[in-house]
């Protein structure tokens, strides 16, 4: 590494040179020195320094090329570098960018109504983070719990499913299944019952007058990628209506034509009373996410109750909108549809004798490995031969690339995953 310059500072060197010649100087052994002192070890990572993205593709320190079969865990729709949204940001920085809700802006008033339609609801609560929306809409539900349904005060509950993931709050780990996810962050939010994903009937005798609302994930990404049995989605809209509970759906990871559609729950119909989304309404660029909801639901919010600084900005509202733009006028949800069913066909084609089941909708596709295979040797095979994926619970390797991943390249993933089980 270049040293600097004796008399310049970190910080001069900064302002003096700009970022890049320092990212530039740095190796991918620095990188990761760097990042394990300085950084929490609340990940881990793979052995990898990413300097540079494009679609589908990224590069290492090393001028090595891997096709991104995680995807930023489904954000990365549009693909790396997206030259459209990095347009639209550079335009809108002329204007404006931060405002914070103390005023109106019209890119947040059009976001808002963009997403609101897109979503074929009726209001939007702007947030950053999956998380946030997913505690905005327990905050919703409860509060229209008490001062809509008549729950008395602080009795209400929301049911959630085993094996759930919808974040990492202290509230949301505090019902989570996964004890790694929980442990040694008690004590937590009281309040939340957990039911089996998938059963029907646990889910009707789960429910009580005092159930506010069902918060689930229509298919359980960070869980194992597992699908529900045929009909859960609609039953659990029909009991919904039944006990006049709220429907929540989590589409954090599996909304914007991940599964093949714009929503999962479209593939049942199951329209929610309350929709959770994030990760690529910022276009995997900026954080952006929002509760969606009908006015009955959203209307509950009054000032005071609720907010985020960021939320709700100038400058991801236009990255969202574009984002938004560019998922329907380039039909994310066939492209997700056709080559996530291209996939599924070219994988089971290959007949692995270590793979005990491939499962997934649209471009949301686990490969579960048999018990007795060495999942890490494996992902250090995926990754040796050029394909960034890792394990979710239970043995399941992910393949979310983003959706702008073309034909050929999705060809390539193919080959790279048959090469590493050859390998093991
Ligand atoms: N909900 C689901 C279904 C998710 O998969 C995730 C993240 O993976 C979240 C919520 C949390 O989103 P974030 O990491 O943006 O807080």
């Amino acid at each position: 590494m270049a040293a600097l310059p004796e008399t310049s500072t970190f910080w001069q060197q900064i302002l003096d040179h700009g970022i890049r010649p320092m990212v530039k100087n740095l190796s991918d052994n620095e990188v990761i020195a760097m990042t394990e002192k300085y950084g929490t070890h609340n990940y881990k990572p793979l052995l990898l320094n990413v300097v540079q993205g494009d679609g589908a593709e990224v590069w290492d320190g090393s001028g090595t090329r891997y096709l991104d079969c995680i995807g930023a865990y489904s954000a990365l729709a549009h693909g790396h570098s997206s030259k459209l949204l990095a347009e639209v940001i550079v335009e809108q920085l002329d204007h404006l960018s931060v405002a914070s809700r103390a005023v109106y802006t019209s890119e947040v008033a059009l976001f808002m109504k963009g997403l609101a339609e897109y979503c074929d609801l009726d209001m939007v609560c702007p947030m950053n983070t999956g998380a946030e929306a997913i505690e905005t809409c327990i905050k919703l539900a409860r509060k229209w719990a008490y001062t809509v349904k008549g729950i008395p005060d602080n009795q209400a509950e929301i049911i959630v499913c085993e094996d759930n993931f919808h974040g990492r709050t202290t509230t949301i780990v505090g019902f989570s299944s996964e004890p790694g996810y929980k442990e040694h962050f008690g004590p937590f939010t009281p309040g939340f019952k957990i039911i089996p994903f998938g059963d029907a009937s646990a889910l009707e005798a789960a429910i009580t007058s005092n159930t506010a609302a069902l918060l689930i994930e229509p298919i359980q990404a960070e869980g194992g990628i597992i699908i529900p049995p045929d009909g859960y989605l609609a039953k659990a809209r029909e009991l919904c209506d039944k006990h006049n509970v709220l429907l929540i759906w989590d589409e954090v990871q599996t909304g914007f034509c991940r599964t093949g559609k714009r929503f999962a729950w479209q593939h049942e119909n199951a329209k929610p009373d309350l929709v959770a989304v994030g990760k690529p309404l910022g276009g995997g660029i900026l954080p952006v996410s929002a509760a969606v909801g009908t006015k009955a639901v959203m209307e509950v919010f009054s000032p005071g109750d609720h907010g985020s600084t960021f939320g709700g900005n100038p400058l991801g509202a236009v990255v969202a909108l574009t984002a938004l733009a560019q998922m329907e006028v380039e039909d994310f949800a066939g492209r997700s549809r056709d080559l996530g069913e291209r996939l599924m066909k070219d994988l089971l084609g290959l007949n692995l004798s270590q793979v005990k089941e491939i499962r997934g909708r649209g471009l949301l596709i686990g490969i579960e490995v048999n018990e007795d295979v060495d999942s890490v040797k494996l992902g250090k095979l995926f990754l040796k031969n050029g394909l960034i994926t890792k394990e979710t619970r239970h043995k399941t390797f992910r393949l979310t690339p983003p959706i702008v991943i073309s034909e050929s390249q999705l060809d390539e993933v193919v080959s790279k995953i048959k090469m590493s089980f050859d390998q093991l």
